[in-house]
Order: structure tokens, then C-alpha cells, then sequence
């Protein structure tokens, strides 16, 4: 963590050639690519893990826990993203592969099926009673949250205060493992099975929480060659348990389960981060106020195409929209137990979403706005073209550096280039002067 800001990936200089492909597409503009190597603006950086998608050498890598160190506790309980059952082919359901996380060695696993539910219906309890602005905007990815807090800081208000179904399954399940087992707390640990790095620092710095009941987060691309194996000898086993998972547990891989009592037209769905981008600037502006909730998803098709999925992300949401109808939909929350837990304050979050702008220009009013106007001037003699030569993503993003003083004007081809007319200018003048 540098500067409060702990993140879920890493850039490894020794692997890095330099490609630019990362900063091409990090939506943050938070990563700069000087002397041939790659590294990262802590402050800007959503931990959306675009740059391990695009990375061709996988010098960007993720801080997940391996899964060799998972044994340690007394009780380890695994809490699989349902985007873990997308991840094999069609025959593999996900209780094989719940049975395959407990013969590989998990004392439990968690499912997210009573989860989900409650937090729909807790979703459903604290819309009957807001009054405050709208659209309120899903909490549930921790990129999206992230992007809210650094670019869009008067909308953390309407980040929707309400724990995810990982958080909640997670909780439920340590209560479970604690009475059954007996151990005090901090020998029972739950592990996230994750498709992407973001759900890392959900873990060590959750918004809107003091601490997440997750200890730790074990990536899918990681688990996945030890995992295939056992789901093999778990199929030719041919145990025929009953199925745990409900679809509202698996629908949380793609989409928020919606209440019912929220109608279509008032709620919106966004996919990929500029599109979210694109939907938190009308946000912003005041031009949603129509829709009650928006859901926005960083990755283009929801967790199944997260940075640690191994699968094709289409195949991956064709297989999850095909287990959504065809697994059990039953009620597995009772209404009145819903009720009293929401009261009690059970899936609500326990502290606000902060803000956390990146780090100002000036350190006052006064001299942050001397620095854009002298931002805005070096950007004025630059090329305008976007071209990244220099390192940065945009000219205005170079301008930025070499105001704060992280970057020098002549690392731009162009005003090197014109800096060298300049002086062969001046030399043929000297030289004419002379003859
Ligand atoms: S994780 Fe996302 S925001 Fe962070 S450096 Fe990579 S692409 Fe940029
Ligand atoms: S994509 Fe980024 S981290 Fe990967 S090699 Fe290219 S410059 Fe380096």
C-alpha cells in the first residue's frame, strides 16, 4: 500500500518490453511507460486489471494468494465466485465442482445461492424506504466503486450501501464453521475464489466496511489446473449429490439480481468500463434521474470475463444463461427472518464510501490552478496527436507530468525534434554570420 492506496496488481519491470498495450488501455490513464518500462500512478488506478488482459509478456501481475498457502488455518472455507462454474465445460455442474473444491482439500464451501437472495431482498427493504438522490449506483464491483470514489467523488452518495452476496455468504458461512467446529474466529478463514484482482482489495481495504469477512482471494486461472483433475475423478466417481446452487446465486455472476418490485424501466444494466464511464458522466450531469438503480459492471460481459477467468468470455456467458434456467430457482430466504436481519443491520455497510481523489496539481486552490494553466500551456506547444511516444496516454496527461515534475517536455519527439531545427537554425545562422 503507497500513499493509503493498496492494489491488486503489480508490474513486473524485469518482464515489461515496453509495448505500451496497458497504458493504451487503462481507463484511468494511471499508467506511464518511461525508460522502457511500465509502472503505475497509484492514485488512479481502479484495479480493474485491463492491463493483465492486454499485457502480451504478463508483466502485469495480479496479488492474489497462491493456492499452496491455503491449508495453513484450522478451517479453511472456499466462497467460489459463481463465475467458477462457467470456467468447464457443460457437463460439469456446479455441484461437481463444489465437490471437487472439498476433495481438493477446502473443510467447506459457501455458496452464494442464500446469499443472493438476501441481498435482493434486502435491496428490496431499503428501497422501500429511500428518499434520497437517484439513480443509486450497484456497489457489488470493486472497480466500479473505486471509479466512483477517484472520478466522480459528489456521486459516492449514491453508491448503493448494501453488502455483497460474497460478503454476506462468506459471513454465514465462518458463523456455520464456528459453531461446527468450535474454533475461536481467527483460526477460521474464508477464501474468495475470484475472477478478477479487484476483489483483492475489496479484501484488504473494503469500501464501506471496517473489515471484509474475506481473508484472503485465490484467482480461478490459478486454481483452475489444480481443480480440473479432481473435477475428473469427482465425475468418474459418479456421486449424484443435489444440487446446492440455486440460479439466484449464480445470477450474481453477471448481473445484480433485481427485486421485482423495481420495474424495468427505471433501472438500468451497463457493461465495460467506458461504457460506465460514459453512464456515470450523465449521472453526474444530472440526466438519470429518471432510473431508481444502475448496475454497471467493469468487465464488458460481467465476473464470467474477468482478468483471472480462463474460459472464452461468451462461451463462458452462454454457459452461465444456460445454467441460470436450468438450475433450481427455489426461495431458500424466509420474508420474516429478512426482515428482522435487515433491521438488525445485517447487510447493511458499516461505514461510508469515502472519496479519494487523486493527488491535486497545487497544494491549495491558488496554486493548483497556476499549475493547469501552466499544464494547459506545455500541452498548447505539444503535437496534440495522442501519440504515447513520450510515455503517457494523452498530450494533456504528458502536459500533467511535466508540470508536477515527473516527466521533462523533451521526452516528446515532436519538441525534440523542433528543438533540433531550432538549433541546426541557429548553428546555419552562426555559420552564415561567419562567411
Ligand atoms: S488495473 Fe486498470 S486502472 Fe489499474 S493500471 Fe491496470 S488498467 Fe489501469
Ligand atoms: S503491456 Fe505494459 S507491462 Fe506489458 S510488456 Fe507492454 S508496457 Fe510492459
Amino acid at each position: 500500500m503507497a500513499d493509503g492506496h493498496y492494489h491488486s496488481i503489480r508490474f513486473d519491470a524485469s518482464a515489461c518490453h515496453g509495448c505500451m498495450a496497458c497504458m493504451r488501455v487503462c481507463p484511468t490513464q494511471a499508467i506511464r511507460v518511461r525508460r522502457g518500462v511500465a509502472a503505475m500512478i497509484e492514485d488512479r488506478c481502479i484495479d480493474c486489471g485491463e492491463c493483465i488482459k492486454a499485457c502480451p509478456k504478463s508483466a502485469v501481475v495480479p496479488l492474489t494468494a497462491s493456492p499452496d498457502g491455503l491449508g495453513r488455518f484450522d478451517c479453511t472455507i472456499a466462497v467460489p465466485s459463481p463465475a467458477l462454474y462457467t470456467q468447464f465445460d457443460g457437463e460439469v455442474t456446479p455441484g461437481v465442482i463444489l465437490q471437487a473444491l472439498k476433495a481438493s482439500g477446502f473443510d467447506a464451501v459457501a455458496t452464494l445461492s442464500w446469499a443472493g437472495e438476501a441481498v435482493t431482498r434486502a435491496l428490496e427493504l431499503f428501497l422501500a424506504d429511500y428518499g434520497g438522490p437517484v439513480p443509486l449506483i450497484s456497489s457489488f464491483c470493486p472497480s466500479v466503486v473505486r471509479l466512483v470514489q477517484i472520478k466522480y467523488p459528489e456521486l459516492v452518495g449514491q453508491l448503493l450501501p448494501i453488502l455483497s452476496p460474497r460478503e454476506v455468504a462468506a459471513r454465514e458461512a465462518k458463523r456455520a464453521a464456528a459453531e461446527q467446529t468450535g474454533l475461536p474466529a481467527d483460526r477460521i478463514h474464508a477464501v474468495y475464489v475470484t475472477p478478477c484482482p479487484a476483489k483483492m482489495v475489496s479484501i484488504v481495504d473494503h469500501p464501506g466496511m471496517e473489515t471484509s469477512y474475506i481473508d484472503a482471494a485465490v484467482g480461478i486461472s490459478d486454481l483452475f489446473p489444480l481443480l480440473a483433475p479432481v473435477i475428473r475423478e469427482v465425475q468418474a466417481g459418479g456421486a449424484d449429490a443435489p444440487e446446492p446452487e440455486t440460479s439466484a446465486g449464480l445470477g450474481w455472476a453477471f448481473s445484480v439480481n433485481l427485486p421485482s418490485t423495481l420495474s424495468e424501466e427505471r433501472t438500468l444494466s451497463v457493461w465495460g468500463l467506458s461504457n460506465v464511464v460514459r453512464t456515470l458522466d450523465d449521472i453526474d450531469k444530472g440526466r438519470l434521474q429518471r432510473y431508481t438503480f444502475v448496475e454497471c459492471h467493469a468487465c464488458a460481459e460481467g465476473c464470467v470475463s474477468g482478468p483471472l477467468t480462463v474460459e472464452n468470455p461468451y462461451v463462458a456467458r452462454a454457459r452461465a444463461l444456460r445454467l441460470q434456467r436450468t438450475l433450481p430457482a427455489r426461495d431458500v430466504t424466509d420474508p420474516g427472518d429478512m426482515r428482522s436481519r435487515y433491521a438488525r443491520g445485517e447487510f447493511g455497510t458499516t461505514v461510508p464510501f469515502s472519496v479519494r481523489p487523486p493527488q491535486p496539481l497545487g497544494r491549495d486552490i491558488v496554486s493548483a490552478i497556476a499549475r493547469m494553466k501552466e499544464r494547459d500551456r506545455v500541452a498548447g506547444r505539444l503535437a496534440g496527436i495522442d501519440c504515447g511516444a513520450c510515455g503517457a496516454p494523452t498530450c494533456l496527461s504528458f502536459a500533467e507530468d511535466v508540470v508536477r515534475g515527473a516527466a521533462d517536455e523533451a521526452d516528446c519527439v515532436f519538441v525534440r525534434q523542433q528543438q533540433l531545427l531550432d538549433r541546426i537554425a541557429q548553428l546555419s545562422e552562426r555559420a552564415e554570420g561567419r562567411a
